[in-house]
């Protein structure tokens, strides 16, 4: 239904998405992207600028996407951009070492206190993928703890029950994954550490790692309960196993030093990606010195990546994080509280039943009144009073996720004027979310 309504309000879009169709599969080049779940028009993006995106059709939006994650100054910032230009005029790839990833490692390691060496890749599922390798080779196990709802990129022996994508298209699984390579992944309900004990109990000497998002954002912002990562890290301390804290979404966005720098949990090793990147590919995961020894060429496990480090990536993520202090995350937060604020009232005020959650300034709408605290719970919520929700926002020009199991982000250069229109928009996005029919 969402499809008829919707599909004719940007025309150039709508081109777009049937040429991009007939050559690429669904459309898009990463599922969620397609308004799958929400139905209608994806729209094509040609620019943006601070916290605005300009669609193909001509109309701009606020963007509470931030591509995921990444964009936390705002798009096109200038000084991201200063330093791109500078490094793409010196050549985009060389292949060899350069200073560039140096100092981007230096600055992870200095951030994060855990990390003490780090290996740089292109992608957060390179950087989960590579961590699980790594996991297994140090500890000689074969077996991966991860929870439904947790997201880590699209690696086989992790996509069962992953959130993200998957949640969205109400996906269980996927197909060309094999029994040998999710064999070993242990499934477990989030916020659950009695099943995470049962687990190490039931396999003594076989658990390689537990990985968790430091506080999840792929199925809704579901923050961890008190006490449930150390027990993780415990847990893992007692048998023998590698804690490996995905901070792919949370890293240098719920704080300086990402969610460690929030709850101060020690893992062995960490994943990142996103904001590290400025906007371009660059991810990286890194953890324990005695743990990343093992990675060739210093070690057995092997890892590698043509553009690894790559210049104008590092150049990006360093110029970003030159910005990414103190003043930049209480700015963030504030906006963030403001804005859970607003749509709290909103919905309130006609009688939707929601619960707006967040780990420090990732902020999610659940269509529910009950509190979410796994995936079951997730699932558990009117998603249609978000596709209602969500259409009556883009009319109004307010770009949210186009999925009621993803996180919304905020940037520094979410100004007053920002929150205004989201603001003013909210009403009705309200009024349509309370009418809305299954
Ligand atoms: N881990 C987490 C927690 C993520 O949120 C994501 C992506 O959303 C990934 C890993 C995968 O990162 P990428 O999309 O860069 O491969």
């Amino acid at each position: 239904m969402a499809c008829v309504t919707y599909q004719y309000e940007a025309p150039v879009s709508q081109t777009l998405f049937d040429r991009a169709a007939s050559v690429t599969p669904g459309g898009v080049n990463s599922p969620v992207r397609a308004f799958g779940a929400v139905g209608g028009t994806p729209r094509f993006m040609v620019s943006g600028t601070g916290p605005y995106l300009t669609d193909a059709d001509g109309r701009e939006y606020v963007d509470l996407v931030c591509s995921w994650g990444p964009m936390i100054l705002g798009h096109a910032h200038p000084e991201v951009v200063a330093a791109v230009q500078e490094a793409v005029a010196r050549g985009t790839s060389f292949g060899t070492p350069g200073e560039g990833e140096v100092a981007l490692a230096e600055e992870i390691v200095a951030r994060i206190e855990p990390v003490e060496q780090v290996r740089l890749v292109s992608s957060g599922t390179e950087a989960t993928m590579s961590a699980i390798r790594l996991a297994r080779g140090f500890t000689g196990r074969a077996k991966v703890i991860k929870f439904a709802g947790c997201y880590h990129g699209h690696v086989d022996a992790l996509l069962a029950a992953a959130g993200s994508g998957l949640a969205t298209f109400a996906l269980p699984d996927t197909p060309g994954v094999t029994g040998a390579q999710a064999g070993d992944t242990i499934v477990l309900p989030y916020n659950d550490l009695d099943a995470v004990a049962a687990a190490f109990a039931a396999h003594p000497g076989e658990i390689a790692c537990v990985i968790t998002e430091a506080a999840p954002g792929n199925m809704g912002v579901v923050p961890p309960g008190e006490g449930f990562n150390a027990g993780l890290a415990r847990l893992c301390r007692e048998h023998g196993a590698l804690f490996v804290s995905d901070e792919v979404m949370t890293g240098f966005r719920t704080s300086r030093a990402g969610w460690y720098g929030v709850e101060g949990v020690r893992p062995d090793l960490m994943t990142f990606g996103k904001v590290m990147g400025g906007g371009f590919p660059a991810a990286a995961f890194g953890g324990r010195a005695d743990v990343m020894a093992s990675l060739a060429p210093a070690g057995p496990v092997y890892q590698a990546g043509t553009l690894s480090g790559n210049p104008v990536a590092t150049a990006a993520g360093l110029a970003q994080f030159r910005l990414l202090e103190q003043g930049a995350y209480d700015k963030i937060d504030a906006v963030s509280a403001e804005l859970r604020g607003l749509v709290s009232a909103a919905l309130a005020k006609e009688g939707v039943a929601h619960r707006v959650q967040n780990a420090s300034n990732m902020f999610s709408v659940f269509f529910t009144a009950d509190e979410v605290r796994d995936y079951d719970d997730a699932k558990r919520q009117e998603s249609f009073r978000f596709t209602a929700f969500f259409h009556s926002m883009l009319a109004q020009g307010v770009y949210l996720p186009p999925s009621s199991f993803e996180s919304w982000f905020v940037s520094t250069a979410h100004d007053d004027r920002a929150v205004e229109r989201i603001a003013a928009a909210l009403p009705a996005a309200a009024r349509a979310a309370a009418g809305a029919t299954a």
